[in-house]
């Protein structure tokens, strides 16, 4: 089956409202192998969209339609469709009525322009919408199926659910031909180095079936596979198997919901280990990252924004002689943030940052980008240190920086799990 997608509204041809619907259309197409062939953004023009779906219907099996169903005059996508196919349309009273309890419920009349709402296409079946007054419609036009979807996102997502997936499984036998997808992500590794150590598995598996995304600090790698539910499954977990031993324990989930903070609060509640922070130049990003995750409270002490001397010395307790020695970039200031945050606040862990995060302050021989980031773990005595240049902007080095600082947490409790068992 082939497909197009078909965005309405004059808002998505302007700069400020991106169409964001017809990607949450594909991604529900693509479990089904649906091929998509075409996307297009078309505003409240009625003789435009006509244009459009008239000729959309003689090219593809499939036909979705998003926005242009409210309620005023801006909204032709009913009009639109009677139009291109030739179709009268009729209000029904059944949902006329459906809507006026709707606003009954909120304590309102129903506005008289809402009846344009009920009207439906003749030969269209009416599709309910859960979240909201606009009912969607799907009517068949020669070999295609029709889909009219509302434009809230909130309400497509629930219509998609309850209306297009369920057809989209009836038509396809129960989705055996159907695409699937799965994701190893690895942290703080260039895309370069996932590159060469993955490489074996593009013989193995094919290279139309793998592709990499880097982003600042993480690389995916994304797999696909074909075939029935249960080939595809057995298939991912082959081809995910084998990244994450080439990757060499760089990879640390295969689980599209997690973020690396979700993984090392689950490492760290695992082991009954605790964390507290002190950052400099991420000014608090890695603590925000930690407390993104819902019940940080059971691993997550606290932690220390220290971008002055003085608070680095008041706080963590570094010698202001360190600091005058080496300057506050620097190994030991950072392994001694490190250590003082953790023995002042009585955590398994410190985390420490200190660096350039640009665009200015860098010098010749601390260039901005420059980064020192330690660690302090369970023993006395282990403090991990690195030292790292990160490429681009002031954000950049601070999202690779808040990175490389869990991703370090992250590889001595795997350690450690490792040793333990
Ligand atoms: P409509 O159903 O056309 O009245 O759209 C209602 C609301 O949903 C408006 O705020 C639109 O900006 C938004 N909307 C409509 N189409 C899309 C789209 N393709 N992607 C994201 N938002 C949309
Ligand atoms: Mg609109």
């Amino acid at each position: 089956m082939r497909a197009v997608i078909i965005a309405v509204g004059s808002e998505l041809l302007g700069t400020r409202r991106l169409d964001t619907n017809s990607l949450r259309l594909t991604a529900s197409l693509e479990p089904y192998g649906v091929e998509l062939t075409a996307k297009s953004v078309i505003g409240d023009d009625e003789a435009e969209l006509a244009r459009t779906l008239a000729r959309s219907v003689d090219e593809v099996e499939l036909v979705l339609v998003t926005g242009g169903l409210g309620p005023t005059a801006d909204d032709v996508t009913r009009a639109a469709v009677s139009r291109a196919f030739d179709r009268g349309v009729q209000v029904d009273e059944e949902l006329v009525e459906h809507m006026r309890r709707l606003f009954a419920s909120f304590g309102r009349d129903m506005p008289g322009v809402n009846r344009r709402q009920a009207e439906v296409i003749d030969g269209a079946v009416v599709l309910s919408n859960s979240r909201g007054t606009a009912p969607g419609q799907r009517l068949a036009v020669g070999g295609a199926s029709v889909f009219l979807f509302p434009g809230v996102p909130r309400e497509l997502e629930k219509m998609i659910e309850t209306h297009l997936e369920p057809w989209l499984q009836e038509q396809s036998g129960g989705g055996d031909r159907g695409l699937e997808r799965q994701v190893v992500k690895i942290a703080s590794l260039p895309e370069s180095t996932v590159e060469e150590r993955i490489a074996p598995a593009y013989e193995r598996f094919g290279r139309e079936r793998i592709s990499v995304l880097a982003s600042p600090g993480e690389v995916k790698v994304w797999l696909a596979a074909r075939g029935s539910e249960a080939e595809r499954r057995a298939e991912l977990e082959e081809m995910s198997r084998a990244i994450v031993e080439l990757a060499g324990g760089a990879a640390y989930t295969t689980d599209q919901n997690a973020t690396l903070e979700s993984v090392v609060g689950a490492l760290l509640s695992e082991a009954g280990r605790t964390v507290t922070t002190a950052e400099s130049c991420t000014g608090g990003l890695v603590a925000e990252r930690l407390t993104r995750v819902p019940g940080s409270s059971v691993y997550f002490l606290g932690g220390v924004v220290s971008y002055t001397n003085e608070l680095k010395t008041r706080l963590l307790g570094v010698s202001a002689e360190l600091i005058q020695a080496h300057g506050a970039v620097s190994e030991p200031v950072a392994r001694a943030m490190a250590a003082g945050v953790r023995s002042r606040y009585g955590s398994d862990y410190g985390i420490a940052i200190t660096g350039v995060a640009g665009p200015g302050g860098g010098s010749e021989e601390k260039p901005v980008g420059t980064v020192h980031v330690a660690v302090a773990g369970p023993g006395e005595q282990d403090v991990e240190h690195r030292k790292v240049r990160f490429p681009g902007d002031r954000e950049r080095v601070r999202q690779q920086t808040s990175q490389l600082a869990l991703e370090l947490v992250r590889r001595d409790l795997v350690r450690r799990d490792l040793v333990a068992d």
